[in-house]
């Protein structure tokens, strides 16, 4: 049989250049090469520039690498939150942003939506003291996905408080205008199809500012990943410790084809498969997408709830097609599909075609059984 391919929501596809990048790699020798020398200050400056131009990042923003997402969240908060933070929280990973500023001995206060639902501005009120507003854009748990224009709103309305944002599972294809965030921030494993091991933070000059008077008053802690040890380095387009320059490798010939590619591609092929697959559940008897209303769907993590998760898992898994449980409590009546950019159009319509036949098959074996 031929290798499987994952539609899973993370780790995910690889990107199909990997097997290229790879090769590369070795014959460089990349795996070698000092953190300090002339070739990594290049590969590491080239990296961040594409990410720039891929997402349109303003120029004057840093991008920081990191270890994880979930380090990200400790860092974002850990560096520019003196006493307080605010979040949205629809779902299991907004939840876990939340309770890491906990964890770090914040106050926090949240806004919930129920699982499966969307967030609407009017309904927003942020506390006075909150110094940040942490929000999921793609709540991975649930598959909802939030609007770019709400959280622009919301740095119009608050532009002194911090807008961090988690996109672990929308970028590349979340359209964000991030002269109105502060931070965002993802690890490779998913949207990008490079193996997980490294995340980026992207920090705009008020956060960089903030965390800088926090440091210059003790109110933040010194470790190698705070802004401060992150910027110097970054100046010198270095990172305070060894990285994992393998990986930074493979990510840079990622950005290097999704370039080519172009976003505004990469963008129009997301919501062409998306909406093929929505449309494809919405018409069916058995699958129906978890989050109702079409304007909270996320085009990339796609969630659908289903009698029989275990046994459509398996056949889709016997043709060459891994799927995701649900999350958390929704593994025993729900499915997740990830339509990322390593997805192929026809790769996704052979996905629609069995489970279409195991509908059939299971409509079938009913009738007979009655
Ligand atoms: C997967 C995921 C994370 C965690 O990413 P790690 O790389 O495992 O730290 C965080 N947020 C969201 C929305 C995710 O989907």
């Amino acid at each position: 049989m031929n290798k499987p391919i994952f539609f899973t929501a993370g780790p995910s596809q690889l990107h199909p250049i990997i097997p290229d990048a790879v090769q590369k790699a070795l014959d460089t020798q990349i795996g070698s090469i000092s953190h300090r020398s002339a070739p990594f200050q290049e590969l590491f400056s080239e990296t961040r520039n594409m990410l720039k131009t891929l997402l349109q990042i303003p120029q004057e923003y840093e991008i920081f690498l990191l270890s994880s997402a979930t380090e990200a969240w400790e860092r974002v908060v850990e560096n520019t939150v003196e006493r307080e933070t605010f979040h949205l929280v629809n779902g299991a990973f907004s939840q876990k942003f939340a309770e890491a500023a906990e964890h770090m001995g914040k106050t926090v206060q949240t806004h919930k939506a129920p699982d499966g639902k969307g967030f609407s501005a009017s309904d927003i009120e942020v506390p006075k003291t909150a110094e940040l507003i942490g929000i999921v854009q793609n709540e991975s748990a649930t598959g909802v996905a939030v609007e770019p224009d709400l959280i622009h709103s919301l740095k119009r309305t608050f532009p002194e408080k911090l807008i961090a944002v988690d996109i672990v599972s929308s970028a590349p294809y979340a359209k964000l205008d991030y002269s109105h965030i502060d931070m965002a921030f993802f690890s490779v494993q998913k949207g990008f199809g490079v193996p997980a091991g490294i995340a980026f933070l992207v920090v705009s000059p008020l956060a960089i500012d903030k965390a800088k008077h926090l440091a210059e008053n003790r109110k933040a802690p010194v470790n190698y990943h705070n802004f401060q040890a992150l910027q110097k380095y970054s100046a010198k387009n270095q990172t305070p410790e060894t990285p994992n320059v393998f990986h930074l490798f493979l990510m840079h010939e990622v950005l290097q084809a999704m370039l080519k590619k172009g976003i505004q591609t990469i963008r129009k092929e997301t919501d062409e498969k998306a909406d093929k697959l929505y449309s494809f559940f919405e018409h069916s008897k058995i699958y129906q997408p978890f989050v109702r209303e079409a304007k909270d769907r996320s085009p990339t993590v796609i969630m659908i709830k289903t009698a029989d998760p275990a046994e459509i898992i398996k056949t889709a898994k016997e043709h060459g097609f891994m799927l995701s449980t649900g999350y958390g409590p929704y593994k025993k009546d729900h499915i997740r599909i990830a339509n990322f950019p390593s997805h192929e159009s026809d790769q996704v319509d052979k996905l629609i075609k069995i489970l279409h036949n195991y509908e059939h098959e299971t409509a079938h074996k009913k009738t007979s059984e009655s």
